[in-house]
């Protein structure tokens, strides 16, 4: 489960952010990709034919819109080149835990679950967030749009997830608090994605890191900040350290954070070496269980391309493994394509 630090003041839960702003888009041309995954990898868990996307009273425009852009899908076909030993499920739900509750993975039932209220949250953040970019260019290397902002962040926030869902099932030894692990799992795989995407993933994290809070450091009721005790670094060290990959991989990129002083250079030198660090950890632990053929269909894929796939995920995309086909009521699986 995750947390994320405070930001204004609001206490967030699970996120972190990036990469994944490369599940956002799939490119409608490439169903080839989704429709050889077989069964116990990533399922999206359905109820009442529901798509996986559950029902929400308060939320019902979020889930309107992460519907048309079919994340549970996107999600699913992502990390389907990962040879899973055990199933992992996603779901879209207003969860419990208030108006700030951010996506989680459970280890109890192996599911990914995306908070509603998370993306709204998001939404809240994102204008806010464009207009200071606009407002001062220099001071914000990079130019982001507001799909950019919520798409790259939502991106991000699952990658933190499935990376907590990657170190359950494949067993994966963490060195190290699981949550900065997760992060920097998520910084990886963005970074490893197409240059485009890469960008939006880590300006999108970073512009959210900076926008945020960390906890003031004083004294609570004559006790220490409990706030530093969370699993989470804080705000500034989920930045730092995120820069200093993207940095560490890409500096003829990346370097315009350095040059804008959002990462110090006492840092920045050092970065190529976290990097290389971090790729070896994921190259030794993760990449075995990589289906390099799937892999490849997967690079193909726009994800940045506004729809994805030909079909639409409601109403009918979930067809239920039964005989019977998809016209049944009550609990389904999805046919996973
Ligand atoms: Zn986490």
């Amino acid at each position: 489960m995750t947390v994320v630090g405070t930001a204004m003041g609001m206490r967030m839960t699970p996120m972190l952010a990036w990469a994944f702003a490369g599940l956002l888009a799939f490119g409608g041309a490439e169903p080839a990709a989704a429709q050889s995954t077989p069964p116990d990898r990533m399922q999206i868990v359905v109820k009442d034919n529901d798509g996986g996307y559950h029902a929400t009273k308060s939320y019902a425009g979020v889930r309107d819109r992460v519907i048309k852009a079919r994340l549970l899908e996107r999600l699913r076909d992502f990390l389907s080149p990962v040879r899973l030993p055990r199933s992992v499920g996603v779901q879209a739900a207003e969860c419990d835990g208030g108006a700030n509750q951010g996506p989680f993975y459970r280890n109890r039932d192996r599911t990914i679950t995306i908070c509603y209220q998370f993306v709204a949250l998001v939404e809240r953040w994102a204008d806010q967030v464009v207009a200071a970019a606009q407002k001062d260019p220099k001071g914000y290397p990079f130019p982001i749009t507001r799909d950019e902002f919520i798409w790259g962040l939502i991106g991000g926030v699952v990658l933190h997830e499935s990376g907590h869902a990657l170190f359950d099932v494949l067993d994966v030894p963490v060195f190290g608090r699981e949550e900065d692990a997760a992060d920097q799992f998520s910084i990886l795989i963005a970074l490893r994605l197409r240059p485009q995407l890469a960008e939006a993933a880590v300006k999108s994290y970073a512009y959210f890191w900076h926008a945020a809070r960390d906890p003031d450091g004083a004294m609570k009721n004559g006790n220490l900040n409990e706030d530093f005790a969370d699993e989470h670094g804080t705000a500034s060290q989920r930045l730092y350290n995120g820069l200093c990959l993207a940095y560490g991989h890409a500096p003829a990129v990346f370097g315009k954070f350095v040059a804008a002083g959002w990462l110090p250079a006492q840092r920045a030198k050092g970065c190529a070496r976290e990097y290389a660090q971090l790729a070896a950890a994921f190259d030794k632990t993760v990449l075995p269980f990589i289906d390099e053929k799937r892999m490849v269909a997967m690079e193909k894929i726009d994800w940045l391309a506004a729809d994805y796939g030909p079909e639409r995920v409601m109403p009918a995309r979930p067809v239920s493994i039964s005989a019977q086909g998809p016209a049944g009521r009550g609990k389904s699986v999805e046919t996973v394509r």
